[in-house]
């Protein structure tokens, strides 16, 4: 046997996530001696022993890593061997880290296993977790992250998980939000007066919503509201409460299985439901979700659901399930399915707290399943909707977020405001740029508040000083001023990058490409370099630079923001652009439709926009399908899904015949394909010939720009591309004509991807 020594280092997520246990148990199994340790860079071993032994341990570090662990190298060089007689776990080197917190995960099959054997000490313990799961970013006030620093800090160890957290061959060494019934936190039920309701929490508050209760349970990044799904009066009281109509909620559901009666469920579907970040996934619904789960979803095609996330989510579901001992009812189907819907009352950030939550849920709330291990930092649910290869964000935050994204080159720190709405901050360290979990929209106080809160809290988690500040254009977007006021404090440079820009900046960083590239921005709406509303453009970047090659004809907007949210006013503003102005006020039964024709003969309050978004509102109204939208882009929505129940049943339509036209200078005008739409007989196949023709005609305004600048590579972004008919029917028209691609992946498409384009713009611009 020859004997080698070998210093290794490992590089990744390799931190917090039970690595070093893990190397230490491999290397009992492979008899080496040495050492293991956490320092700033990741961890470093020591290890001497068999040749043939230590590549097996090289091989293994990488191919049986702990599940929540990302290892991104591992680099080994001969060393001289030592005196050494077994395998430790050294003490961590301390230094500035260059290490993260991981996000927060779902419970693990093994903590299943123990949450439901009754002579288990953790039966029914509904803080159960390990190193392989739980919370993680929502529990932890600072690095290094170990108990101290942690929301579990209160609640010292028993003398039992004392001794399962100090042995490494434990599933629980070193998990620092470990704990059991004796030493961990409790469970609380309240009332809607804030007295606790005496008995077994989890037992009371299935009752409650049985009975149609509306019970406000705390998850790991805030509250959620919860009731009977299946309860249609629950569900109308939870909607009238929270003073929110239409706007679709998601269902917990026991498992995949339970789902499936009420929604299509592929492999791709049920990979995404189930996978440790549990996400809400948008599902295709089935019939018979329509009668079952009334209110939940209505006029949508579409469901969002999710798997139980906590062990507190699980035991409702045992609860309701008759308590069974064993997992083995997480195989069957369960009746139970519950609204769980953010505790955000009026678009503000997500309860935390229990005394906010009975202040700020009072009225909406009839009960509150609480307990007193905190929330440090809120964190939404995450939204993903699967396509035909892959899946695409909707909302990165729980399980997803701070997870880094991987950046082509390292540079120097950024720290970008993001967007005015559905806000997300991002900070850089070295090639790793860190995206917030979502803040939301920055128009009232409170969520102003917390995207302050937000950045210092990155900035500490990572421990970075920035060297430049990006924000929005904008000036008087809060975000703007936000960032600003941070530069001004901290004397630091900024950079202003254009909406549209930072959209198409955003993709090329997750792609890492840094060359020349066309850019396609379709979204509701940015401020554009000339001072004018865009949201229809077409780009050239290179580098840190952008050049607008063409843009949407522009289209007014009668009564400005008013015009964003009444779909009827942008049909009006096609039938005046068409010269039909007089038919205006006949054809349109809303309030105000004289009015608006005078407005648009006068051009008063009629800004005008060459947004993408406004184009869907206006074929959503002169199709009927959208007069007045209920919730934020439901006109888009609705013409997205009138046009899958027809490509569902009779494939793609043609394209409108000269719908489109494209002028010398760039300029795309879609009048001709909204004309046509105007009172059109059959509304699906309509919307699919709208879906159609935009197809047709965003590939000859793309191509005839790559062939003008010989550029073959095309990378998107903006609010627009959630649409999955445009985006894969575009992807497959330029892909036929051979250019590539270049899509949001790990990041939405909307404006919260956009801090990560505005970083990248400004790593680029001091590069230069
Ligand atoms: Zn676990
Ligand atoms: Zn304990």
């Amino acid at each position: 046997m020859t004997l080698v020594a070998r210093r290794i280092r490992v590089t990744g997520i390799v931190q917090g996530v039970g690595f070093r246990p893990f190397v230490w148990r491999l290397a009992q199994e492979l008899e080496l001696a040495g050492w293991v340790r956490n320092d700033a860079q990741g961890v470093e071993i020591f290890a001497q022993g068999d040749a043939a032994q230590m590549d097996a341990l090289l091989q293994r570090l990488r191919s049986d890593a702990p599940a929540l662990a990302r290892v991104d190298a591992v680099q080994a060089q001969d060393e001289q061997s030592e005196t050494l007689s077994a395998f430790t776990i050294r003490d961590s080197v301390k230094g500035r880290s260059s290490t993260a917190i991981g996000p927060d995960v779902a419970t693990c099959p093994d903590c299943l296993t123990e949450l439901f054997d009754p002579p288990n000490r953790r039966w029914r313990h509904a803080f159960i977790t390990c190193t392989h799961c739980g919370p993680r970013y929502t529990v932890t006030r600072a690095l290094p992250y170990d108990r101290a620093q942690t929301s579990l800090a209160p609640f010292p160890l028993c003398p039992k998980c004392e001794r399962e957290y100090r042995a490494p061959a434990d599933r629980r060494f070193h998990a620092e939000t470990t704990c059991c019934p004796v030493c961990g936190p409790q469970l609380e039920l309240l009332d809607a007066q804030g007295l606790p309701i005496r008995g077994d929490a989890i037992a009371a508050t299935l009752t409650l919503l049985q009975s149609g209760a509306i019970v406000a349970i705390k998850g790991l990044g805030g509250f959620h509201l919860a009731c009977d799904a299946r309860h249609a009066g629950a569900v109308a009281r939870l909607r009238a409460r929270k003073n929110r109509e239409e706007k679709p909620l998601a269902v917990m559901g026991a498992n995949a299985i339970s789902l499936a009666p009420f929604a299509q469920l592929g492999n791709c579907e049920r990979a995404l439901l189930e996978g440790r970040e549990r996400p809400v996934v948008l599902l295709r619904k089935q019939p018979e979700a329509e009668a079952v789960l009334a209110g939940v979803a209505p006029g949508l095609i579409w469901l969002g659901a999710l798997l139980p996330t906590t062990p507190m989510h699980f035991l409702l579901f045992h609860q309701a399930a008759g308590q069974p001992a064993g997992t083995a009812w997480l195989a069957e189907l369960q009746q139970l399915l519950l609204v769980m819907t953010s505790a955000n009352p009026g678009g503000e950030p997500i309860v935390r707290g229990g005394m906010e939550a009975r202040e700020r849920l009072a009225g909406i709330a009839d009960a509150y399943l609480d307990h007193d291990r905190d929330v440090v930092a809120r964190c939404d649910d995450s939204v993903l909707r699967p396509l035909d290869q892959g899946y695409q964000f909707i909302r990165r935050s729980r399980g997803y977020a701070p997870t880094a994204q991987r950046l082509p080159f390292a540079g120097p720190s950024v720290l970008a405001f993001g967007a005015h709405l559905k806000n997300t901050v991002c900070v850089t360290r070295g090639d790793e740029a860190f995206m917030s979990p979502h803040v939301g929209d920055l128009d009232n106080a409170a969520t102003c508040a917390f995207l302050d809160e937000t950045v210092e809290r990155m900035l500490n988690l990572l421990e970075v000083r920035p060297d430049i500040v990006a924000h929005d254009l904008h000036p008087d977007d809060y975000s703007t001023r936000a960032a600003l006021a941070f530069a001004a404090r901290h004397d630091l440079p900024t950079i202003a990058v254009q909406h549209h820009h930072a959209h198409i900046a955003a993709t090329c960083a997750e792609h890492g490409h840094s060359g020349p590239v066309l850019g396609l921005a379709l979204d509701g709406v940015g401020l554009g370099s000339d001072g004018k509303a865009w949201g229809g453009e077409l780009l050239r970047l290179y580098g840190p630079l952008c050049k607008r090659l063409g843009h949407l004809r522009p289209l007014a907007l009668p009564g400005g923001d008013k015009a964003a949210r009444e779909p009827w006013r942008m049909a009006a503003s096609v039938l005046h652009e068409l010269g039909r102005n007089a038919e205006i006020g006949a054809r349109f039964q809303a309030r105000g439709a004289d009015t608006v024709a005078t407005m648009l003969e006068r051009q008063l309050n009629c800004p005008r926009s060459t947004s993408m978004g406004r184009v869907f509102d206006a074929a959503a109204g002169l199709l009927d399908l959208s007069s007045h939208m209920k919730f934020e882009a439901q006109a888009a929505m609705l013409i997205e899904q009138a046009a899958t129940r027809h490509i569902e049943l009779h494939g793609w339509p043609q394209a409108v015949e000269n719908g489109w036209s494209i002028s010398s200078e760039g300029q795309l005008d879609l009048l001709p394909l909204l004309a046509s739409l105007d009172r059109a007989p059959n509304v699906d196949q309509a919307a699919a010939r709208f879906h159609a023709t935009l197809v047709a005609a965003l590939c000859e305004w793309v191509t005839q720009a790559a062939q003008a600048q010989d550029l073959r590579t095309l990378a998107w972004g903006g609010g627009c591309f959630l649409n999955s008919l445009l985006s894969s029917g575009l992807r497959q028209n330029l892909e036929r004509r051979g250019i590539r691609v270049l899509a949001p992946q790990r990041l939405s498409p909307g404006d919260s991807g956009l801090a990560l384009g505005q970083a990248w713009v400004a790593i680029q611009s001091l590069e230069q």
